[in-house]
């Protein structure tokens, strides 16, 4: 399988180069150079425990990668997880889920990072080369990376973060990482601060290729292709086509979904649950995307307005039409606002945006029925999925462990003290972090 951009300028790359590369090249996103049909395979694939179906569909992707080679490295990223089968499925009466945060770092993004560290120590060491991974965070990715990667010899890695602006847990799960390639940077600015200088250090191509720069945000395919794996899992476990309901704010998770669904697994429709960001929100019911203001809510890691893998799911609705995504995309950036011809009702799509009292509430809810403690983000998908019109099964993705987002579990749940071993465990360790003033020239030093 051979690896294009979004925009056209790159072709015929292998899967381990695309990994290495992340961003495209010309600023687009890297995408298969066609989308397998998997149909013929399902009835097989129907008894396969998750590890075994990652090795199957994956390998489809990743044929520059020898099999057994493949298979070590994906049961590698999986024993790291706390449950026997990685994403197990729960019945809470009328909700179901599936609970993605049975890894290092209690969130899905786990999925997808065991297995890119696995991946990439893989690439380097078969090219005798070293990466500088450079990583921007306000939130969950950063201690997700940095525990794919930690305490591997060919790779360094410096996430970035907002000073004093992310989560104590949060802060405490990337500082005390004892491994001496992680290097944990405190912008003295805001989020988007941090984002943009890492932007700008990638955009300055000498100084990237000088220091072996890589990026592991989810503009990485192989991030994408990892989520694909649970979707096929899940939907696998029903006998009719199963609606997934996914909080998203990047669009990463929900696409991953999206092409699922292309590959032929039995899917039906695909509920986006934003919080008060709601610009995919108002793009699938009106076809408008336009970027609002950022609003914090209680679930942060939605607090986004840009979605970076939106570009690739318009890519696949414009049928690969590289020069109609430029003049969207163009109008995007100079404007901060493009728009189709009519809603995309034809995608398979349903919509809808969640408040923060909608969120409390399903929170309430869900705890005083089944005694389940959501968290935030969860919380967001569920209240989306009873608000859509959806008939069959459906499953709502869980996408963290309640105790990562304490306060806004006491604001719904004030009798609830939600826990986890693994971060009670933090408290006590020893932080190590550099503080930096908020210039390119700060970022670049930190390669010296
Ligand atoms: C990152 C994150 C999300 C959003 O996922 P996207 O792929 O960006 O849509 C939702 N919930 C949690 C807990 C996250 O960490």
């Amino acid at each position: 399988m051979k690896y294009c951009s979004t925009r056209g300028g790159v072709n015929g790359v292998s899967f381990q180069q695309s990994l290495l590369m992340g961003l495209g090249s010309d600023g687009g996103l890297l995408v298969p150079e066609y989308i397998p049909n998997i149909v013929p395979q399902l009835e097989d694939w129907r008894s396969l425990d998750f590890p075994s179906l990652a090795k199957e569909l994956i390998s489809i992707f990743a044929d520059d990668i020898e099999r057994s080679t493949l298979n070590d490295l994906i049961d590698q990223a999986y024993t790291t997880f706390d449950h026997p089968e990685v994403v197990p499925i729960r019945e809470l009466g009328d909700v179901t889920l599936v609970e993605l945060f049975h890894g290092p770092t209690l969130a899905f993004k786990d999925v997808a990072l065991q297995l890119l560290g696995q991946l990439f120590e893989h690439a380097l060491t078969k090219d005798g080369r070293h990466l500088n991974i450079l990583g921007a965070t306000s939130g969950d990715t950063g201690s997700a990376a940095i525990a794919g990667v930690r305490g591997q010899e060919k790779i360094d890695i410096f996430i970035l973060y907002p000073n004093e602006k992310v989560s104590h847990l949060q802060e405490l799960q990337m500082t005390t990482v004892p491994d001496s390639n992680v290097h944990c940077v405190a912008v003295n600015g805001s989020f988007d601060d941090c984002q943009s200088l890492m932007k700008e250090v990638f955009a300055d191509l000498e100084f990237k290729e000088a220091h072996s720069l890589g990026a592991v945000n989810s503009v990485n395919w192989a991030r994408v292709l990892a989520q694909v794996v649970y979707y096929g899992y899940v939907s696998l476990k029903f006998n009719e086509p199963v609606s997934f309901c996914v909080p998203t704010g990047n669009f990463g998770n929900v696409f991953a979904a999206y092409l699922a669904r292309k590959m032929g697994f039995p899917i039906a429709e695909l509920v986006v649950g934003t919080n008060e960001n709601d610009i995919l929100a108002r793009f699938f019911r009106s076809g408008e995307y336009a970027r609002g203001d950022v609003h914090h809510t209680l679930s942060p890691a939605m607090d986004i307005q840009v979605a970076s893998n939106f570009e690739r799911f318009l890519y696949y609705y414009f049928d690969c039409d590289v020069e109609r995504l430029q003049a969207f995309m163009n109008d995007f950036q100079k404007t901060g606002a493009a728009h189709l011809d009519s809603a995309p009702d034809d995608a398979g799509f349903l919509a809808t945006s969640v408040n923060t009292e909608e969120t409390l509430a399903i929170l309430r809810d869900v705890y005083a029925e089944s005694g389940y403690v959501l968290d935030p983000h969860t919380a967001v998908g569920v209240a989306a999925s009873k608000k859509c019109p959806i008939v069959g099964p459906k499953v709502c993705i869980a996408t963290a462990h309640p105790a990562k987002f304490p306060d806004a579990v006491k604001r719904a749940l004030p009798e609830v003290d939600s826990r986890h071993p693994t971060l009670d465990a933090l408290v006590d360790k020893a932080e190590r972090k550099v503080v930096i003033e908020p210039t390119l020239e700060a970022v670049k030093a930190l390669f010296d």
